[in-house]
């Protein structure tokens, strides 16, 4: 049947390029199947796109190599980095990811089985077809590169090294929440990356993190043994420093530790709760019906601030209502940097109080909210402030970055510290959405796209998703539209169902598969978002419409 494949290539050899249509459909090869599922109309369109289903008794694949959710998602994401090194210079593409180790559609291992899914550019001369050139790329290059992820053609060792990090990262991670942690970072682990558009981890001169005595925590993995390093514990943490001594670096790093990291990455232990978002001001967002009373009231155009709606949002109100829809979608820390806050909704110092007076200020600063949001919400602040002190007030450590290295100035922040009287905050928004306007078409098909790391393109509307900080692969927009797309059709949206239910109805839906069950015959690739940033996204949608 490959033969035929090849002979039917060769006989389209200078046919006009829409004949490539006729291989869609499967092609058995000795050790695998090929689908063609869609082919481009012509030269410049998107890549066409194929699958190919490995069986497991020619991959091989080792039960312990796969037997839990979480192996299973490290090889496979091993797997496609090899494909990816063995298409090199090819047509074929396959999506490999950068540093994060994510639920890939572009690879999974079911019972064993391998399905990889590419893309590929249909080989042409102008408008005709270069049927020597896809022969080469279909019954050459491609079972090479199959040849090459099976199990005995494999550095086994770096496979198995590959999944016990992935193995060590998640059961850290797990650990967190019986220490009483948000997160924690590995002595060892190397923070900093190579550049402003550069992931990869900085070289030669970074300086390796190591942990202050007294917040030093020693957990017990799986395969790397007993490891110590910087636990922070749950509550308000204050991350003080002198500008440049890497503040903002540690966050960054918190932020990524949501996801797994591949070995050599410098965070492969570095994590964060699975549930921890990035707040930060988002000027000119719009706000569909969210309470944001809690930090705003009382506004000169006398708005109802716990049912606020604005197509142009100032940086304060962007921030706050970033705050309560994390709280809706169900996060219990917050990672908040000063670099990217609203200065107005974070401090008000003695002197401003003096002489802009409660009743003319429709702002309660978060210094005054932090403290009750722990209280009566259990949910931690980690926050980087070097400009002020007011959160000394509040804090329930304090560490100092200096030179890289963290200390734990606790005690003296404490000496500075005064008395403060808190706010109230109110319980997070149920807000019910109507699922009719979360809708994929446009012009009577779905519509489901990105640009870039910007945009997400859904049905009639661009989403701009350029702040929510914990996107990191492209995949993950695709995903995250998928996932609306699923939540409207499926009607998980709507009815008596709250936002916040909507999402756990969903990822009791997709359950142990995962990204292949959101994907519904979407020909292109994606990757399983978290459900931060898919409520990010819907929060973005600017059709958006909530019920109450
Ligand atoms: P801050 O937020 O405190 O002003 P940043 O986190 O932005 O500081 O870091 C300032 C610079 O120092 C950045 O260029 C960053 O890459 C670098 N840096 C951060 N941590 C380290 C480290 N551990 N070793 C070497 N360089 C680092
Ligand atoms: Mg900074």
């Amino acid at each position: 049947d490959d033969a035929r494949l090849a002979e039917e290539l060769r006989k389209m050899d200078g046919s006009s390029y829409g004949r490539y249509k006729s291989l869609t459909g499967d092609w058995t090869f000795p050790d695998f199947t090929l689908t063609v599922e869609r082919v481009q109309s012509d030269p410049f369109a998107p890549p066409s796109r194929v699958s190919v289903r490995i069986p497991a008794d020619v991959a091989e694949l080792p039960d312990a190599a796969w037997h839990s959710p979480v192996r299973r998602r490290a090889t496979a994401d091993y797997l496609v980095r090899r494909a990816y090194r063995a298409l090199k210079g090819a047509r074929l593409r396959i999506d490999a990811g950068g540093q994060e180790v994510l639920d890939r559609a572009a690879c999974q291992i079911r019972d064993g089985e391998v399905l990889l899914r590419l893309g590929i550019e249909m080989p042409g001369h102008g408008r005709r077809i270069d049927g020597r050139t896809a022969e080469r790329e279909l019954c050459e290059r491609l079972p090479d590169m199959v040849d090459s992820l099976r199990w005995p053609e494999l550095d086994t060792a770096e496979a198995t090294a590959f999944a016990d990090t992935v193995e060590d990262t998640c059961a850290l991670r797990d650990r967190l929440a019986e220490r009483g942690l948000v997160a924690f970072v590995a002595d060892g682990s190397v923070l900093p990356r190579r550049s402003g558009v550069s992931d990869l981890p900085m070289q030669g001169t970074a300086v390796p993190f190591r942990s202050p005595e007294s917040l030093r925590y020693s957990v017990e993995l799986p395969h790397a043994g007993e490891v110590e390093g910087l636990g922070i514990p749950e509550g308000i943490t204050l991350i003080v420093g002198g500008g440049f001594h890497g503040k903002s670096t540690l966050l960054h790093a918190l932020e990524r530790g949501v996801y797994d990291h591949v070995p050599g990455d410098g965070r492969e232990l570095v994590v964060s709760r699975a549930d921890a978002v990035k707040i930060r001001a988002e000027e000119g967002r719009q706000v569909e019906r969210t309470d944001i009373s809690a930090f705003v009231r009382n506004l000169p155009t006398g708005a109802d601030t716990a049912d606020f709606s604005t197509e142009n949002a100032s940086g304060s109100t962007s921030q706050a209502a970033n705050i309560a829809e994390a709280l809706e979608a169900g996060s219990h820390a917050l990672l908040i940097d000063e670099d990217t806050t609203a200065t107005n909704l974070m401090i008000r110092d003695a002197r401003m109080q003096r002489l802009v007076h409660g009743d003319r200020e429709p702002l309660t600063p978060f210094v005054d909210l932090i403290r009750p949001l722990r209280r009566d919400h259990g949910v931690s602040t980690v926050l980087v402030m070097g400009g002020s002190g007011d959160y000394f007030d509040v804090a329930d450590q304090v560490i100092m970055l200096d030179g890289y290295r963290p200390y734990d100035v606790t005690e003296q922040a404490r000496e500075l510290a005064s008395a403060r009287t808190d706010a109230d905050f109110p319980a997070p928004a149920r807000r019910v959405v109507d699922a009719r306007s979360v809708d994929a078409t446009a012009r009577g098909r779905s519509r489901i796209k990105r640009r870039d790391m910007d945009v997400l393109t859904f049905g009639e509307n661009d989403v701009d998703v350029r702040n929510l900080a914990q996107l990191v692969d492209p995949g993950q927009i695709i995903g995250v539209g998928l996932a609306m797309r699923l939540l409207s059709e499926d009607g998980l949206l709507g009815g008596d169902r709250t936002l916040g239910e909507a999402l756990d109805a969903l990822e009791e839906r997709l359950g142990d598969d995962g990204v292949t069950a959101l994907g519904r015959g979407y020909a292109g690739d994606y990757v399983l978002p978290r459900r931060h940033e898919i409520a990010g996204a819907l929060n973005r949608l600017r059709s958006l419409r909530v019920l109450r």
